[in-house]
């Protein structure tokens, strides 16, 4: 059945705007109807936002913190237990297709990184001291508060369709501010349940607000004079304009944008564990992770037995079990392009190339790559597309790993944890893997270089990304009547 997606703007639901549908990319079945917001449908949003403002920056810490512990209560129930099939799960696997053990985990990060941030919120916005020089100025007292810069903009994608959101609202909202979320056009109905779970809630009226569209509510949003932060995760592309508005207004931003991750896999390797990290590291979510591995490079000494073991690997996945659909027909256009014109330039597909069997599908597909071309450094192809490409020697996967527009993430596969390091130490990019891929932890930060991003999100410090900081510098001798440096000059 067709469900409505509605606006939350200061505790009420409304669809104003034309309406819009989503369907299944599993099956093209239509799963919902959303409304576009335009400019005056975000206007009454952002308003929303700011007369809630005030009462919600004055709220205590310890306040703010029960009240989104009472939207994590909310999530957690809605989790349920590990690998259950509750409805925010169903939610999640119909709009995006993610198999149920990528939609589990998901929900439960979702629970899990809000919490850390209610537990550590009161710690790192408590106001600190500032030590001065104290023989210099005796008589004086320097202390930061940490201060919401008031309405935040939140702009995000679809392929982690609620986690994306929860890792800016958390500390968003415990940092004082209230917020308006602009979901994907892609995801609505995943980031309605979420806001349905805030309405339901004890966060107040006001505090967070969504407006459901396309680009051009996403515009809307950000030109909007209201909007005193904003947190953006998306496309490069999208990224760019985001911060042309902002750098209009002066307004403060984060940009997470995309990725295009390599894996350097050494010739030490553990080749089960590293064949097997590959895979999922590609092909989870379909390859429309920002951090999934984009091309691989491999020394020769090992690439022909690597090549075996992904390939046993590759063979035995599952359509709509191990692996879901590209998102829609635009992306997996793009995807058949991406692998043509690699075929074109001398690279061959050893397993997939082609659509699945149904819906958008498209095959895990391992490609080997003799000559790189620009495609494989500069762009991101968001699909299940594995390039492998056999290098010399390490240096020639630094090398290549480094080339291009991007600087997310990387991984280095190897058994040698201290060569590995000094592989890592050399790659310029916001996050490395040793023997991993794709693991976020809430206390570390997430952040991408070059055209990958600005700022980060995630840490401790996130919470001072929604804030700044004031200083308060306190003259405590009320006896003496005029400082020495101040007028008359001479005396
Ligand atoms: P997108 O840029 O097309 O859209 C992202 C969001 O921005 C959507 O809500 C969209 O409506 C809105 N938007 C688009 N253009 C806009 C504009 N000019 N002004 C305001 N809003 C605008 O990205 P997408 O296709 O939804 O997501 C995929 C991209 O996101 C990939 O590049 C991926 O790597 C990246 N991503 C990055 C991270 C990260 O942490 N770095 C995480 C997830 C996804």
């Amino acid at each position: 059945m067709k469900s409505v997606v509605r606006h939350l703007i200061n505790g009420l639901w409304d669809q104003e705007g034309s309406l819009s549908e989503n369907v299944n990319p599993s099956n093209g079945d239509v799963i919902c109807s959303f409304p576009i917001a335009e400019a005056s449908t975000v206007n009454r949003a952002v308003s929303s936002a700011r007369a809630a403002s005030s009462a919600w920056a004055n709220t205590p810490i310890p306040e703010r913190v029960k009240a989104v512990e009472s939207l994590i209560a909310l999530i957690r129930d809605a989790y349920g237990t590990e690998g259950e099939l509750t409805s925010i799960k169903r939610t999640i696997m119909d709009e995006i297709g993610k198999p149920l053990p990528e939609a589990d985990i998901e929900v439960l990060e979702v629970a899990d990184f809000m919490n850390y941030y209610a537990d550590i919120a009161s710690e790192v916005l408590h106001e600190k001291v500032v030590e001065i020089n104290a023989a210099m100025w005796p008589t004086k007292r320097s202390t930061v508060t940490r201060k919401p810069y008031g309405v935040v903009a939140i702009i995000k994608p679809w392929n982690y369709p609620i986690e994306m959101i929860a890792w800016s609202l958390a500390p968003a909202l415990l940092s004082g501010n209230t917020v308006v979320v602009k979901p994907s056009e892609k995801s609505p109905l995943s980031a309605y349940f979420l806001a349905q779970l805030i309405e339901k809630s004890s966060l107040p009226d006001g505090v967070v607000n969504f407006v459901f569209g396309d680009a051009t509510t996403g515009q809307s949003l950000v030109r909007n004079p209201g909007i005193d932060y904003i947190s953006f995760t998306g496309s490069v592309e999208s990224g760019k304009h985001i911060a042309g508005a902002a750098a209009r207004s002066l307004t403060p931003i984060t940009l997470e944008l995309g990725g295009n991750d390599p894996a350097l896999v050494l010739a030490d390797c553990d080749i089960d564990k590293t064949a097997s990290g590959l895979v999922w590291g590609a092909f989870c979510n379909a390859g429309q992770v920002c951090v999934g591995i984009k091309r691989a490079y491999v020394v020769a000494a090992i690439y022909d037995q690597l090549l075996e073991a992904i390939s046993a690997r590759m063979n035995v996945l599952r359509e709509g079990i191990d692996y879901g659909p590209i998102i829609d027909i635009k992306q997996l256009n793009s995807v058949e392009q991406f692998v043509d014109s690699i075929r074109q330039q001398d690279g061959t597909v050893r397993i997939g190339g082609k659509r699945g069997s149904r819906g958008y599908f498209y095959m895990p597909t391992l490609i080997e790559v003799k000559n790189e071309s620009a495609a494989i450094f500069d762009q991101e192809c968001f699909g299940p597309i594995l390039p492998l490409i056999k290098v010399n020697s390490t240096d020639e996967a630094i090398r290549a790993a480094n080339h291009g527009e991007f600087g997310l993430g990387a991984s280095v596969w190897s058994k040698d944890l201290q060569e590995a390091r000094i592989v890592a130490d050399q790659l310029q990019c916001g996050m490395v893997w040793i023997n991993d891929v794709n693991v976020a932890f809430p206390q570390a930060p997430w952040a991408g270089i070059k055209n990958s991003g600005v700022g980060f999100e995630l840490s401790s410090q996130a919470l001072h990304n929604y804030t700044y900081g004031q200083h308060l510098s306190v003259e405590t001798n009320l006896v003496e009547t005029r400082k020495p440096w101040w007028y008359p000059y001479g005396n």
